[in-house]
């Protein structure tokens, strides 16, 4: 009880701080959201996506899992994504991974971690087509920070391809699809891919994931 009774007592001074500094803070918000960015991150504990770039409550639809990925298989990411570029019509899609990322790390290994493996498959085989790349950098350190952004790259693929991201962009509606990278050792993002709307620009990643 005693780490849930520092979340509530958290959360009743951040409301009340919001209500003092804007009277109208929660009551605006209550009306509707009209976020400017779809966030898909990692679920790590380290990388809480609106804390680190600062995002108000209503500026972001968030949605996490392990490695942030994008399967054209997942029900439930293909659900928030659809939802945020059809109804709410969000005009930036960013797929966030993190340098040391324990997700990517067990698929860089050969050690079986059950049922999280059928989950990191895809990242696996990232590896394999990469193994030149990475096997030729100097420690695992290196090897395990390319692997990430590998692994963001081929998500901004995957979610370039997927059927919601090319019907909007048949229509000609945005969004732009974004991939970058949070350092959990010094709290930056960097950037790695930025404003793909198009399948040109898509394909132009293959070479690349
Ligand atoms: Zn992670």
């Amino acid at each position: 009880m005693k780490d849930l009774q520092r979340l509530l007592d958290n959360n009743r001074r951040w409301a009340e701080l919001n209500a003092q500094q804007d009277p109208q803070f929660f009551a605006s918000r209550a009306q509707g959201q009209e976020p400017k960015f779809l966030a898909i991150g990692c679920s790590d504990s380290r990388v809480p996506l609106e804390m680190l770039t600062g995002a108000e409550p209503g500026e972001m639809f968030v949605h996490r899992n392990i490695a942030n990925q994008v399967y054209p298989s997942d029900l439930n990411a293909l659900s928030v994504l659809q939802y945020a570029v059809e109804a709410l019509k969000v005009p930036n899609v960013l797929v966030l991974g993190h340098y040391g990322c324990g997700g990517v790390a067990a698929a860089m290994g050969e050690t079986p971690f059950g049922l999280v493996d059928n989950w990191l498959g895809d990242i696996r085989d990232v590896r394999r087509r990469h193994a030149h790349e990475i096997d030729a950098l100097p420690d695992e350190s290196a090897r395990l920070d390319r692997l990430v952004e590998l692994n963001v790259m081929h998500q901004v693929l995957n979610l370039a391809r997927t059927p919601v991201i090319q019907m909007a962009w048949r229509q000609g509606r945005r969004p732009m699809i974004h991939g970058a990278v949070f350092g959990v050792r010094d709290g930056l993002l960097r950037t790695l891919v930025t404003e793909v709307c198009t399948n040109a620009q898509a394909d132009e990643l293959i070479p690349l994931v």
